[in-house]
């Protein structure tokens, strides 16, 4: 029986997790939730589940998650800093962080240091800081199984593999909704079209990401991190049908893929069993309904987000952290019409410009560049709006 931690229960992750613990009681047990802001789904998932505690990181919510849990022997917190006490306690076995962007970093460098197994749906966390997290990771000896589903077919496919004998490896993209458009279309598209994704149901923030490509960024340098790789191994290839989660080429020629219907349950319960697999009913892959797979080179010049991580990786340092900041506000702003689909790529490109370049940041470096990146993003979003109207 493992008992779990999942931070951002109410989310995407967050629930799909639930559901994969509810389909299997005998293995495991929820001890923590946390929401931010949805109190409602969480009064309901403590409900549900009975945890040992509840947090609710918004403050203003507190009050009411609490009076509706009076009567349940339910602890309920409240705060960022709780997440981070909450997830130390002896009786937690495994942390699931799938709480959204920069929020999540502090919870999981707390995990960490607790010695905590985390299943890692975060990528922001290694976005930002992914040398700090890893190395107190490998001090504290702790396993960080990827929830991302390129990520979990990369660590399927190394699988009883000495990490010495990869080559490269390849992240598949689907290419999200705006696959084959170019600027003309794109300067015109709003966030109502771009939250319509073909093959995946995910959170608001990721969604986006996934229609301007910084997803398959942001991804390539988690995995930069996760697997100690070189930023000339990592390629990124177009794979419309999101049936191959992305591959592992060998030194000796070899590939490895792994492949599976798109659906986020699979690699959750992946990471959540490890190493067990676990049996499920999922729907199973059929060729029968797949008689070709597409694969394409991404277009970096018209999704330049994915073009700006490839240089963020590349130049390391706090630019992903500063890239990522300015990614989550323009977005933010995105999703609320206050910013065109194109103009995001420029205000994050400008933020990375102007930032103070820190070689080897401290976690103290890290917030202040996340702080300096959303005034001066939010600054270029502002002067933008007052040049338009
Ligand atoms: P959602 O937006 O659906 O959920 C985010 C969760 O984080 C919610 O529980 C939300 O609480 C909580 N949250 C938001 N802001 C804060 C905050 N400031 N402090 C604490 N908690 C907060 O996101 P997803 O589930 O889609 O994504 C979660 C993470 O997993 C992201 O990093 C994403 O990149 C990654 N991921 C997601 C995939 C997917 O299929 N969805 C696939 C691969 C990776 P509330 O709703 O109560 O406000
Ligand atoms: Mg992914």
């Amino acid at each position: 029986m493992k008992r779990l931690a999942i931070l951002g229960s109410t989310g995407s992750i967050g629930t799909q997790a639930l559901d994969v613990v509810a389909a299997h009681p005998d293995l495991f047990e929820v001890e923590v939730l946390s929401a931010h802001s949805n109190d409602k789904l969480l009064i309901e998932q403590a409900k549900k589940f009975s945890p040992n505690a509840v947090i609710v990181t918004d403050e203003k919510k507190y009050e009411k998650v609490k009076a509706a849990l009076s009567s349940l022997p339910i602890k309920v917190f409240s705060g960022p800093h709780a997440l981070m006490e909450v997830v130390q306690w002896e009786s937690v076995d495994v942390v699931l962080a799938a709480i959204v962007g920069f929020a999540g970093l502090h919870s999981v460098l707390a995990a960490i240091d607790a010695g905590k197994t985390v299943a890692l749906a975060n990528k922001e966390t290694l976005v930002v800081a992914g040398e700090l997290v890893m190395s107190l990771a490998q001090l504290r000896k702790v396993s960080i199984i990827p929830v991302d589903s390129e990520h979990s077919a990369i660590f399927q496919c190394l699988t009883g593999e000495h990490k010495t004998a990869i080559e490269k490896i390849i992240l598949t993209a689907s290419g999200g909704p705006f696959l084959g458009k170019k600027p003309n279309f794109l300067v015109n598209v709003k966030a109502s079209h771009a939250l319509q994704h073909p093959n995946w149901t995910m959170g608001a923030k990721i969604t986006i990401d996934s229609a301007t490509l910084m997803n398959k960024g942001l991804e390539m340098i988690e995995a930069k991190w996760l697997f100690g790789l070189n930023n000339d191994q990592i390629e990124v290839v177009v794979h419309r049908e999101s049936i191959l989660h992305s591959f592992v080429q060998f030194c000796d020629g070899s590939i490895k893929a792994q492949m599976g219907l798109p659906d986020m349950k699979l690699p959750i319960q992946y990471a959540l069993g490890y190493p067990q697999r676990i049996q499920n009913d999922f729907p199973r892959f059929s060729f029968k309904n797949y008689s070709k797979f597409h694969f394409d080179a991404p277009d970096y010049k018209t999704f330049r987000n994915l073009a700006i991580a490839k240089e963020a990786m590349e130049k390391g340092g706090n630019v992903p952290c500063v890239m990522n900041a300015a990614n989550e506000l323009v977005v933010d702003s995105f999703l609320k019409n206050k910013v065109g689909f194109l103009e995001m790529s420029d205000v994050i490109e400008k933020v990375m410009e102007k930032i103070t370049f820190i070689e080897h940041p401290s976690l103290e470096d890290y917030e202040k560049s996340d702080r300096e990146a959303r005034i001066l993003a939010a600054e270029l979003i502002k002067k933008s709006q007052l040049s338009v109207y």
